[in-house]
């Protein structure tokens, strides 16, 4: 029988890694993983960032909390990248968890930051990212719609879905393989339930808001055809594990079914969520 989402030990167990992952990132810290032909997965076993090698220069998406800005650098270093070749830096969301060593990356490498946005505000004056040690970081520009950002050979679709908070964003991009053959991988932004929770809201109707909002955004990419499917909170779809199993081959992350799954635990997880909460619609 498939086991019931529960909100409050999830959030517990997200809690506990996450204070690991701030003050003891080397404890749940992963080597790099390749994903594709060229884009790799660094940071920790709860969150962590991608590269992309676009043959002019690195895409860095996310750059995960700032204790881990060094697992970055040095998983690119022990890969043969230099960190200064990073020439664009896409964030996924304004979470303190994505968003919090960008300001770090930015001044080491001197990237073009972009960031939908919906989140520009949350950015710049921070309200709830204030709560942790976070430092402003300011975008150079803003996603638009079904404008590709290109670098080299890759060309990422960024699409903002919203739903986890209103800028959450997910991309898109076709990776070649040395003989050529096409992979579509698609990275998601931000799947997290946890400020779905009754908790967060006073007024029934915000909570209706939030919830129809995050459907929408998995219904808007659901349908996306994906080869690899990622998500910056690696658990979400099993890449160290598909890794390891396959002794780090990367197409050990093929799985053409796997973003339409991750999606639809999600919605599963919110119509449980809705079902145990205490504002119902009548
Ligand atoms: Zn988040
Ligand atoms: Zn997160």
């Amino acid at each position: 029988m498939r086991e019931k989402f529960d909100p409050v030990a999830r959030r517990r167990h997200e809690g506990e890694k996450a204070r690991d992952i701030c003050l003891r990132p080397w404890k749940t810290a992963v080597p790099p993983v390749r994903v594709s032909p060229h884009t790799w997965y660094v940071g920790n076993e709860w969150v962590g960032v991608f590269w992309i090698d676009t043959g002019d220069g690195l895409i860095l998406l996310d750059a995960g909390m700032p204790p881990q800005t060094y697992l970055i650098f040095e998983g690119m270093r022990t890969h043969g990248f230099d960190p200064h070749d990073i020439k664009l830096a896409l964030l996924s969301h304004a979470h303190f968890d994505h968003c919090g060593g960008m300001k770090a990356v930015i001044e080491y490498t001197g990237a073009k930051l972009y960031a939908a946005a919906e989140d520009s505000e949350e950015l710049i004056h921070p309200t709830e990212l204030l709560k942790n040690d976070y430092q402003i970081v300011v975008p150079d520009a803003a996603y638009r719609p079904s404008e590709r950002i290109t670098l080299g050979s890759i060309g990422v679709e960024p699409v903002v879905v919203g739903g986890h908070p209103p800028g959450t964003t997910c991309f898109f991009y076709t990776d070649r393989d040395e003989a050529e053959k096409e992979y579509s991988v698609g990275i998601h932004g931000g799947l997290g339930l946890s400020k779905l929770a009754d908790e967060y809201f006073s007024r029934a109707e915000d909570a209706f808001t939030a919830r129809d909002a995050y459907r929408r955004a998995q219904e808007m990419v659901i349908g996306r055809p994906v080869d690899i499917a990622l998500s910056f909170h690696p658990y979400n779809v099993g890449i160290v594990e598909r890794s390891t199993a396959a002794d780090g081959d990367w197409r050990a992350q093929i799985d053409p079914s796997a973003w339409r799954s991750m999606e639809e635990v999600r919605l599963q997880n919110l119509t449980d969520l809705e079902e145990a909460s205490v504002f119902q619609r009548r």
